[in-house]
This record gives structure tokens, C-alpha cells and sequence, in this order.
């Protein structure tokens, strides 16, 4: 019986020792959120049109302010995975369209919105810079004043983070046109 006890007891104290080791490891490999588009340099582009301006928080329709930063990229380009995690959601709503939601280990997690397509499934593990599916137009970006961009967005639970404060690579050049 004693013995079931401290069996028990290791199990116990072992798990969330493997749970931080997990997690430890993880953000090692993965220390920062790639920018999920290409381009030929390190700088990345924010959408500038008469629509709205790509950086986060800034102001759109109805007192809402920009939860995520709209990355130009031309249509159809490959949009990546920032960081290893399962897909929570892809599929379509109103106002992202075609869009794909990814859990990281980090407990934090990352929205691509207004795709074309998705080329995940739900509960999938992806790989960090693994391809998800191509940018777009879908739901409130269908506006052919609207320039083409990938909508990011990095989110604890419900809260909205600012991926450019950070987050995403150091290594990469964000400007606002
Ligand atoms: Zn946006």
C-alpha cells in the first residue's frame, strides 16, 4: 500500500517536471514567431490604403481597433506556420473569411486571415514555416480598395498581443508604408 503511495507521489511531482521540461525545450527551438509571409529581403511590408493602416491597434470601422498587423503579400502568396502547433480552427468566418487559428506550446496562439484556401485540417500538428494554405481577399478584405495582405495576429487566450513588440523575429524589418 505504502509503496502505491509514493508511486503515486512521484507521478505526481514528475508530470509538471515534464510538463515545464516540455515547454522549456520548446521555446528554445522556437524562440520568436516567424513572419508567416515571404519576401526577398528581411523587410516586411504593413498595409497602408484608404481602408486602413496595418499596424496593430490602429482604428477601423466602428470603434474597433486592429487586433492583429496586416502583412502585404501579392494574392495567392504561401502563408507558413510562425511557430510548431496544432490547428485549432480553419474555416470560414464574416469578418477573417478563410482563416486558420494554430495553439503553440507557448500557450499563446495565431490567426491567418483572409486566405483563398486553408491547407490544414482541424487538430493537425503543423511545423513551424510548415505551408497552411495562400493568401487573399476573403470576408471583410473583399474591397478592391483594400491592398492585398495576410491579417496576423498573435492572442493570449481572447487578448490580442502586439506581435511587432517582441514576438515576431528580431531579424525582420517591419515598416509601415
Ligand atoms: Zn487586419
Amino acid at each position: 500500500m505504502a509503496r502505491w503511495r509514493w508511486l503515486g507521489l512521484c507521478c505526481f511531482l514528475l508530470l509538471p517536471g515534464l510538463v515545464f521540461y516540455e515547454r522549456y525545450s520548446f521555446d528554445k527551438k522556437e524562440p520568436y514567431y516567424a513572419v508567416p509571409v515571404r519576401s526577398d529581403s528581411n523587410v516586411v511590408k504593413l498595409r497602408n490604403d484608404t481602408y486602413g493602416k496595418g499596424y496593430f491597434g490602429s482604428s477601423r470601422n466602428g470603434n474597433r481597433t486592429h487586433a492583429g498587423v496586416d502583412l502585404v503579400a501579392a494574392l495567392e502568396s504561401p502563408v507558413f506556420a510562425s511557430k510548431s502547433g496544432r490547428v485549432f480552427f480553419a474555416g470560414y468566418d464574416k469578418g477573417y473569411g478563410q482563416y486558420v487559428e494554430i495553439s503553440h506550446p507557448d500557450g499563446l496562439s495565431t490567426r491567418y486571415a483572409h486566405l483563398t484556401n486553408t491547407q490544414v485540417k482541424e487538430g493537425e500538428w503543423v511545423n513551424q514555416n510548415q505551408l497552411i494554405g495562400t493568401s487573399g481577399k476573403s470576408g471583410n478584405a473583399n474591397d478592391p480598395r483594400i491592398i492585398p495582405h495576410l491579417h496576423f495576429e498573435i492572442r493570449y487566450k481572447k487578448y490580442p498581443l502586439n506581435p511587432t513588440k517582441g514576438l515576431l523575429d528580431p531579424r525582420a524589418i517591419i515598416q509601415q508604408r
